[in-house]
């Protein structure tokens, strides 16, 4: 039989588990569907020295691991699994988390939209697991990863998806960053404040940024470019040595010295579950009014038209809200998505206060 919950928080990270501390410290029954690794990104990275409270910083998985005990402390339940489909078209909504037999999970990212298809419609001929009054999406967004050969040995090491939480740690140091959009751009000025030198690796030969964030990078004397180039490959043993690149014109190599590469080529946020049942923007972000984004600032306004937002994190369908790195276009840190998180059950538990279903 179906397990009824009053929200369900679909995802735990800073988002979800911040949602889930509120929400259970507000008495409702709370079940956090962790994946598979409870945690999200800052599993990922090492010291965390920008988020407030922790003077002396602290390590991401540590800091999660806190997050998740503060969320347990107050009565959340945390299941390790995936969400493996979700019909938000009724109340109250229904939540899968199994695979049929034989269907491998890590197999799951890299099937053809008709083979996702076929699997959802198997997973929903079952009973659901669950079924919630309301349900808070907050499922991250990950960096796009080049794949690169020495990438995935030396992230951590050198290799960084996040300047503005690591740019400190390469005072004086030789640095790179790939791509050519404003997370480049924004990434290539972060790091200049510390690094003694950034180099901008870019495919192409100009900029997709926008031009105010081009201009501060082409006119700033600590970074240079490397037009028309590919990043081949990362060399290192236990850190950062080199980078080896390629300009695709001339077909030339060069082996350069490297001690910090920062990845930046954008990121995919972690929505496919919700495609078709709420509304996502062009690039998969959840569209609520809280969005900096155009589709976001559109619904603000439509919503503003009938007077106040009452609910500035929900979603397109009443009673699922979003919070953290899937709805946010622009900030991606641990601290505006648990601020988001904290926003979205503040209106979660206002909506269930007026429509809480039998
Ligand atoms: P974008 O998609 O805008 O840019 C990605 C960049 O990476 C492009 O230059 C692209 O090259 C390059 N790229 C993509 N794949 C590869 C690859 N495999 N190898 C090498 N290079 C690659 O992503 P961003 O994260 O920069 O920005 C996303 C959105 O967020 C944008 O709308 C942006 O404006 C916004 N944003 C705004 C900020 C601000 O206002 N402060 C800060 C950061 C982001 P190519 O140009 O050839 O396509």
């Amino acid at each position: 039989m179906s397990k009824k919950v009053q929200v369900a928080v679909i995802g735990s990270g800073p988002a979800g588990y911040t949602a889930a501390i509120y929400t259970s410290r507000a008495q409702l029954e709370t079940t956090v569907f962790a994946g598979y690794q409870s945690g999200g990104q800052l599993m990922f990275t090492t010291e965390v020295e920008n988020f407030p409270g922790f003077p002396e910083g602290i390590m991401g998985p540590k800091m999660m691991m806190q997050f998740r005990v503060q969320a347990e402390r107050f009565g959340t339940t945390v299941v390790d699994m995936h969400v493996t489909a979700v019909d938000l078209s009724a109340r109250p909504f229904k939540i899968w988390t199994s695979l049929p037999e034989g269907t491998d999970p890590q197999k799951l990212n890299d099937m053809t939209t008709e083979q996702q298809q076929e699997l959802e419609a198997k997973i929903k001929s079952a009973e659901p697991e669950y079924l919630a009054d309301s349900v808070i999406i907050a499922t991250g967004a990950s960096p796009i990863k080049p794949g690169i050969p020495g990438e995935a040995e030396l992230s951590a090491k050198g290799v960084s998806y996040c300047a503005v939480c690591d740019a400190a740690f390469f005072k004086e140091k030789e640095t790179y960053v790939l791509g050519g959009g404003d997370s480049a751009m924004e990434d290539a000025l972060a790091l200049a404040k510390f690094a003694k030198h950034v180099t901008v690796i870019h495919r192409r030969d100009a900029f997709k940024a926008s031009k105010i964030m081009q201009d501060r990078v082409l006119s700033h004397e600590k970074i240079s470019v490397l037009w028309n180039t590919t990043l081949e490959e990362i060399i290192g043993t236990q850190k950062v040595e080199q980078v080896r690149v390629k300009n695709t014109q001339s077909g030339e190599e060069q082996t350069l010295p490297a001690e910090g590469v920062f990845i930046a080529i954008g990121h995919r946020p972690q929505t496919s579950l919700f495609v078709n049942q709420i509304e996502l923007d062009q690039h998969g972000y959840v569209v609520t009014c809280q969005s900096a984004s155009e589709a976001g600032v559109a619904k603000a306004q439509a919503a503003l038209e009938d007077g106040l937002v009452t609910y500035p994190s929900m979603t397109s369908v009443e009673g699922v809200f979003a919070a953290g790195d899937n709805v946010d276009v622009r900030y991606k840190q641990a601290i505006t998505a648990a601020g988001q998180g904290c926003a979205a059950s503040l209106d979660a538990e206002r909506w269930l206060e007026r429509n809480s279903s039998e």
